[in-house]
């Protein structure tokens, strides 16, 4: 008997970037073969769910139609590159998203199946790639686990570079032309509650490499973990564990070998900061840019919320560019200072807020989609935030802390897939409507957090993290944030205020 299955498909976007056209295609493809939403993902791409199985095909090849591919959204593959997703703002930006296209399509699997499977073997998407039986990559086994790559330039931590398996940070020269790469290496999020060998761990510094040799070092360093990871326990796969039994110095050692040559020292950067590009932003080129807050990354219409059918109509009408971001937003792109207007007042017409009519903790916040949609999840995340949020909204404009940026992510599983152990505030899934809580990340990007209670049930996760705020806000020093202050007083404080 033929079970009625149903699938969730993801889009490979390098830097989320997609022009009116395609966002439109989606829409049209949501709404006749998914549930008629879409989903930005935390990694620059967009979710179909609901999907049945007799559909699966014809909503590939739709997709595939629209001049975007899956191929290399899932599996044990580089995933979806990421890279910032800002338009050009001041020449650098868009040499990033360029290279992050380059180094997606270098990175992308050699194998027929995909076109023979769900394209009749019609090689119908971009069209860059050879596609050959071999893999000189990835080998016969592919990589051990999934595997992911962030492009950024410095400042920008808006993609996490220390929570990728590689992280690239582009570096200038005095023409603002990419000269190399800073490298950063092993991170990842994912743990098991149960198993204190799995762990989040943040990517270490490795090197610089000049622009004309960083494909070789990345492919060096993908070879290593090919040949190196744990094909044994899926758990401890990734290339972190590698890198943390390894310790960096023998990896380093090992990638000199494959490649033939040093790697420069580590480049020292500014701070990273975490800008969401929301709100109009001018590009390069004169035009515009207006990032959306998206909540949960989910786009439909909902009562006075028409956000789905809004999105639709500016690309329809305005033939914008589309860009989704790590932060599971949307840019519109390349709007011409006459329709900036017109624009927003369409989006006001359809219940949409924008930038400052939304609450920070709204705008900082992050949850996976979790259930019912994926298969992994313990508890609820997307359809449990909001409520949770606006409660901490109430206990935060209370205490007068509504100017602060306090990241607050939530996830279904310790997979982390919204990247909450580099948060403030981090609740993760845990068991039946239960989550772990997490203080003292850092919404930049570089402070893994700790964690502070375990098994909290839903309704309580704000009354355990309220004395949290409220200490914070009658004993933080001038200007330091939510994190620093508990950073420096201890969690162990924590435990006598609440006891
Ligand atoms: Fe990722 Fe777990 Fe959330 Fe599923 S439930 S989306 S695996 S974090």
């Amino acid at each position: 008997r033929d079970r009625h299955y149903i699938f969730m498909i993801r889009g490979r976007l390098p830097g989320g970037k997609m022009t009116a056209d395609q966002y439109s295609a989606l829409d049209d493809i949501a709404d006749e073969y998914a549930d008629g939403t879409l989903r930005v993902t935390t990694r620059q791409s967009f979710q179909l769910h609901g999907v049945i199985k007799k559909e699966l095909k014809d909503t590939l090849q739709a997709i595939n139609d629209s001049l975007i591919t899956t191929l290399g959204a899932c599996g044990d593959i580089v995933r979806n590159v990421m890279a910032t997703p800002a338009p050009d703002i001041d020449g650098r930006q868009a040499q990033v998203q360029t290279f992050a296209d380059e180094l997606s399509d270098i990175l992308l699997p050699a194998t027929k199946a995909y076109h023979e499977v769900w394209l009749n073997g019609d090689k119908v998407y971009s069209g860059k790639e050879e596609v050959t039986d071999s893999e000189p990559l990835y080998g016969h086994s592919y990589l051990p686990r999934k595997f992911k790559i962030g492009i950024t330039l410095p400042k920008d931590n808006s993609i996490d570079a220390h929570t990728q398996d590689i992280g690239l940070v582009a570096l200038f020269d005095d023409q603002k032309e990419i000269e190399g790469f800073n490298v950063i290496v092993g991170g990842g999020m994912g743990m098991n509650h149960r198993k204190e060998n799995t762990f989040p761990r943040l990517g270490d510094n490795l090197g610089y490499v000049p622009k004309e040799k960083i494909v070789e070092v990345v492919k060096g360093i993908i070879s290593i973990q090919r040949d190196h990871g744990d094909r044994k326990n899926r758990k401890q796969a990734r290339m972190k564990y590698l890198i943390h039994k390894w310790g960096l110095e023998k990896f380093e050692k090992e990638l000199v070998d494959r490649i033939g040559f040093e790697l420069e020292p580590f480049r020292e950067l500014p701070d990273f900061d975490l800008d969401l590009y929301l709100g109009w932003n001018q590009q390069s080129d004169g035009n515009w840019f207006l990032g959306v807050s998206i909540e949960n990354g989910r786009i439909k219409d909902e009562g006075d919320l028409q956000l789905k059918t809004a999105l639709r109509k500016v690309a329809d009408e305005f033939q914008t560019g589309v860009r989704l971001t790590p932060n599971h937003n949307v840019l519109l792109t390349n709007v011409a200072e006459e329709d900036k207007e017109a624009i927003t007042d369409l989006l006001h017409d359809h219940g949409v807020l924008l930038d400052d009519e939304i609450s920070n903790l709204i705008k900082y916040s992050m949850a996976c989609p979790a259930l019912p949609t994926c298969g992994l999840a313990i508890t609820e995340s997307e359809r449990a935030l909001p409520d949770v949020i606006r409660d901490l909204d109430e206990v935060v404009n209370d205490l007068g802390l509504e100017d602060e940026k306090l990241s607050v992510r939530m996830t279904g599983c310790p997979n982390g897939c919204s990247r909450p152990y580099v948060a403030d505030i981090g609740f993760v899934g845990r068991s039946l409507d239960k989550y772990s809580i997490f203080i003292g990340g850092d919404p930049s990007g570089t402070r893994l957090n700790t964690k502070y209670k375990d098994l909290v049930e839903r309704e309580d996760l704000v009354d355990e993290v309220r004395p949290l705020l409220e200490h914070y806000a009658e004993n933080r020093s001038n200007g330091e944030s939510f994190s620093d202050f508990w950073n420096r007083v201890g969690l162990s404080e924590a435990e006598q205020i609440t006891v």
